[in-house]
């Protein structure tokens, strides 16, 4: 028997637009999203705000860790 660790996302309540068809399953993340109206990248139709909880996502820019000046050897 061996024990399988699952990993489980973290579920964050994210930002998103949504599209208005409801027979149109498009949505897009908020931080991917343009600024100002949405347009449905599939039906063209408009899209309004909503959440959805969403695994977190890694942060796309990675942040360069301060490297504690060393001294001269
Ligand atoms: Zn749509």
């Amino acid at each position: 028997m061996s024990i399988i660790e699952e990993e489980k996302p973290k579920l964050i309540a994210t930002k998103i637009w949504k599209c208005k068809n409801a027979e149109c399953k498009a949505w897009v993340r908020d931080e991917f999203a343009n600024e100002g109206e949405q347009a449905c990248p599939i039906c063209k139709g408009p899209m309004h705000r909503s959440m959805r909880h969403l695994p977190a996502v890694q942060n796309k820019i990675k942040k360069a860790p301060k490297k504690p000046k060393s001294e001269w050897e």
